[in-house]
């Protein structure tokens, strides 16, 4: 498998995929480690997972290049990911213990009732390119401390930060029958499907999540999927200042290119201020550095998937022959790598693909509304429901909002935004289960509950 640079199409390595035989010694292996695993104490998985944070740390710096050579991902951008992801490790620092103990029911008389989280065993992550750490973190961390084993199979577009993952982490004092890095793509993948394992934690996209879904259900083990969005933003006409709405609208549709799960991927803003906010968001825009991911002052770098410029393309396209006025960009950078102009449309609608289908890359669609019933119409028109959020100096006004969103996150005055204190979860076609806060620990556990009476 050739691990290719995005930014000029050179080939980074080579890596041999795991082949079936390769892959089935890997998951015996885990099996086997995961035994003595769970039968360390909570406090110790812990202390491996904290050592492993200092590890990737100290390490930062190669870390990140390492990430943004094989993903395109602006270097800055790779250093604030691996940094950013560390509130993962203090927030288990803080809280694992306390939500692995037994619960034992108090006030009882004639029975005694407690209940136990036992590991859930072997489980297989497949995972996502776009934030390795964070989408990575919220599974394989929380499933070691819960005294899980994991087969952890990177996307194959960020397979040299996996193995990285893995490195560490042995380096922390994680047993190497505990955690097993697969490699490869689809092929691999369905491999994972079809072995046995105790749950499946997929993050990707719509279309295969549904697919890996379907095809171990038979199984009857936990089957939890983070995937994509179509998310919203409503800027209503009493912002404190249009110009800082805009600057904020535009970081959250083109932070890491647009390739982020809650990017904002659809704007509709209040008509009494519509003109003034395209105006400064298309400004902001015209501002970003685009180029050498390996460049501190790059905003945007080359998209990490060469397959999605045709999809972006496509847009565009359709955005224009339906009417949709392109304020700036449109198409891609006909130099080597993935590039792709960071482009906006005012005046669409939701007859366009730009509106209806995630579009993950650097590209916005920005709707005029009257009021706010009809933008709550129009943000509910999606078959996704990841996060929904509104611009506003009135809470009441966003809250009215919120009731009515079908959605696992709502933002006022901020998008783009995960923290492991709240659950993170997608409704509708953006997934199935939930990752951080207690329900992200409980996830990769069985409750077992004890009924006693002493006779
Ligand atoms: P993808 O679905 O193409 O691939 C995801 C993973 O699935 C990869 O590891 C891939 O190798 C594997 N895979 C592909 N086909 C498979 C098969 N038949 N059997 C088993 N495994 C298979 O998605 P992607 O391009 O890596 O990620 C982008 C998508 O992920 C976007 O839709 C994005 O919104 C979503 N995402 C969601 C979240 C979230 O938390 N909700 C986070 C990050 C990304």
């Amino acid at each position: 498998m050739d691990i290719i640079n995005p930014a000029n199409d050179s080939i980074i390595t080579s890596i041999k995929e795991d082949s079936i035989e390769v892959l089935s010694d890997k998951i015996d292996h885990l099996r086997f480690g995961q035994k003595e695993w769970a039968k360390q104490t909570v406090a110790h998985r812990l202390k491996c997972i904290v050592r492993f944070g200092e590890l990737v740390l100290e390490n930062v710096n190669e870390l990140a290049t390492i990430l943004s050579e094989e993903t395109g991902k602006p270097i800055q951008q790779s250093i604030n990911e691996i940094k950013g992801a560390q509130n993962r490790i203090e927030h288990l620092k803080l809280n694992a213990e306390k939500w692995l103990a037994e619960e034992v029911i108090e006030g009882l008389e004639t029975t005694y009732e407690k209940i136990t989280y036992e590991p859930l065993g072997v489980i297989c992550n497949i995972s996502a390119w776009n934030f390795p750490y964070n989408v990575g973190y919220n599974v394989f961390l929380y499933a070691l401390v819960a005294g899980n084993a994991v087969a952890y199979k990177p996307s194959e577009f960020a397979t040299l930060t996996g193995l990285q993952f893995q490195k560490l982490l042995y380096e922390a004092g994680v047993p190497e029958n505990v955690f097993h890095c697969i490699i490869g793509g689809a092929e691999v993948g369905e491999y994972l499907l079809e072995s046995d394992f105790d749950g499946y934690f997929f993050t990707g996209s719509h279309k295969t999540g549904q697919y890996i879904a379907k095809k171990v259900a038979h199984k009857l083990v936990p089957v939890q999927l983070e995937l994509g969005g179509k998310d919203p933003l409503y800027v209503m006409e009493d912002v404190a200042d249009v110009k800082i709405a805009a600057i904020n609208a535009a970081e959250g549709a083109f932070y890491n290119n647009g390739q982020s799960c809650c990017a904002l991927e659809r704007i509709y803003v209040h008509a009494a201020i519509y003109d003034e906010f395209v105006k400064e968001l298309v400004k902001e825009v015209n501002n970003y550095k685009m180029g050498d991911p390996l460049n501190k002052e790059t905003f945007i770098g080359p998209l990490t998937r060469k397959a999605q410029l045709p999809i972006l393309q496509y847009q565009v396209e359709d955005a224009l022959a339906k009417g949709g006025v392109l304020m700036t960009g449109g198409t891609e950078v006909n130099n080597s790598g993935n590039y792709f102009e960071p482009t906006v449309f005012k005046d669409v609608n939701h007859e366009m693909k730009l509106m209806q289908e995630e579009s993950f890359g650097p590209i916005i669609g920005i709707q005029k509304v009257n009021n706010d019933e009809q933008a709550i119409d129009l943000m509910k028109d999606s078959d996704y429901g990841l996060t929904s959020a509104v611009f506003s100096t009135s809470k009441e006004r966003a809250d009215h909002v919120f009731d009515q969103m079908n959605s696992g996150t709502v933002y006022w005055n901020c998008c783009d935004r995960v923290s492991p204190n709240v659950p993170w979860s997608g409704r509708k076609n953006s997934g199935l289960g939930a990752t951080l806060s207690v329900q992200g620990i409980r996830a990769f556990t069985l409750p077992k509950a004890y009924h006693w009476r002493e006779v």
